[in-house]
């Protein structure tokens, strides 16, 4: 009956630790394991809350800063392909590349060019896997992984970069991505730190009255430790080559190790989740953000395209009519893109430079003070 423990299968053993706020779902519990420790936003969220999330035009969580954030965030993807096509070419000279949670395609379209590798992506929003396979002609399957049903033993190097966070089922969702990667394929998973994440909302909840909860911007669902994730994935039947702990500055902010508040966390009212459905788009109250940054309580900001207002207008738009507005929303992106482009940021030596800047922002896997864990596992 009970719903397992994704980690160590323990069932019935998640108690609840700490209530949150949702927002465009509503108030929810992140539960924790007595038999490992997992944490896990329970019940686990179910298709409609999961696609009001992620489903219509969510794309990337990390672009708060609206339109802005689209031309750095195509450069860094960019810098990206580049390290990662190196480490392809080094494993063999073609093969077979899936990035799930492909988001716009940024990366897939900078790194199909710099290899023979044949790259594909999984991608739930349908905004951004029509935006990749139209600005970019790259192959994008909408849906969960689990919905694109993808042929067993067929890719050579998934990468699943912040996403095992937001699928409801870890385990199983692991266990689909082993099933399509072929013997000895490896797989990258980049994955917050859940302590990293989990320290400022208990920080949060502390300091706020019955009427306000901490707020789940991201919509992160678990938080595993380093063990944890080293467990579910041997559980699963992956090799670890490696593990990295990376965003050192940032998790030793948001685990209160050096000043400086975590930007993660934001405070929701009540008020403003209880009249939420998960279909639910109309507006919502904006709360002041004492002394954080300021988390808005509508839905928009799991949505993202951020804060002008026709960006606003643009995005409902898109939900009410038909493909149009899509257009004019993606030669937006395009347009920002055009506009913000920085040459030293394409310059090679800029990319090396870069890479050693995030280097010495990382440690050796022992160690768990980032902000997210870097894995490389491979399939035995
Ligand atoms: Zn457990």
């Amino acid at each position: 009956m009970a719903d397992p423990c994704d980690v160590c299968g323990a069932a019935g053993g998640m108690r609840p630790l700490l209530e949150v706020g949702l927002p465009g779902v509503g108030p929810v519990w992140i539960h924790r394991c007595g038999g490992c420790g997992m944490r896990q936003v329970r019940p686990r969220l179910g298709a409609a809350a999961l696609d009001a999330l992620y489903g219509a035009d969510y794309f990337d969580s990390q672009s708060a800063h609206g339109f802005a954030g689209y031309a750095r965030q195509r450069q860094r993807y960019d810098r990206e392909a580049f390290f990662l096509a190196r480490e392809l070419r080094g494993l063999a000279p073609t093969g077979r590349f899936l990035e799930v949670g492909s988001a716009l395609g940024f990366l897939l379209a900078s790194l199909e060019p710099r290899t023979g590798w044949e790259v594909e992506g999984v991608e739930l929003s349908a905004f951004g896997a029509w935006y990749a396979g139209d600005r970019f002609g790259v192959r994008v399957y909408r849906g969960t992984l689990e919905e694109a049903g993808l042929p067993a033993a067929t890719f050579d190097y998934v990468l699943q970069k912040d996403l095992l966070e937001h699928v409801a089922h870890p385990r199983r969702h692991l266990e689909e991505t082993r099933r399509i990667m072929r013997p000895g394929a490896r797989l990258r998973v980049i994955t917050p730190n859940g302590e990293a994440d989990v320290r400022p909302l208990r920080r949060a909840a502390a300091e706020l009255g019955p009427d306000a909860l901490p707020s789940l911007g991201q919509g992160h669902l678990s938080f595993f430790s380093r063990e944890q994730l080293l467990r579910l994935l041997g559980g699963v039947g992956f090799r670890v080559l490696r593990v990295r702990s990376i965003g050192i500055r940032r998790g030793l902010r948001a685990l209160g190790t050096i000043p400086g508040r975590s930007s993660r966390t934001g405070v929701i009212r009540r008020s403003a989740l209880a009249a939420r459905r998960p279909s639910g788009a109309t507006g919502g109250e904006r709360v002041a953000p004492r002394g954080r940054e300021e988390v808005a309580a509508e839905p928009e900001p799991l949505l993202t395209s951020g804060s002008s207002p026709s960006a606003v207008t643009g995005r409902e738009e898109v939900a009410a009519a038909g493909p149009e507005p899509r257009e004019e929303q993606a030669a937006r992106i395009d347009a920002e893109i055009a506009a913000h482009h920085r040459r030293v940021r394409a310059w090679r030596p800029y990319f090396h430079y870069r890479r050693l800047v995030k280097r010495l922002d990382a440690l050796p896997g022992a160690l768990a003070y980032g902000q997210d864990f870097d894995l490389l596992v491979e399939k035995r």
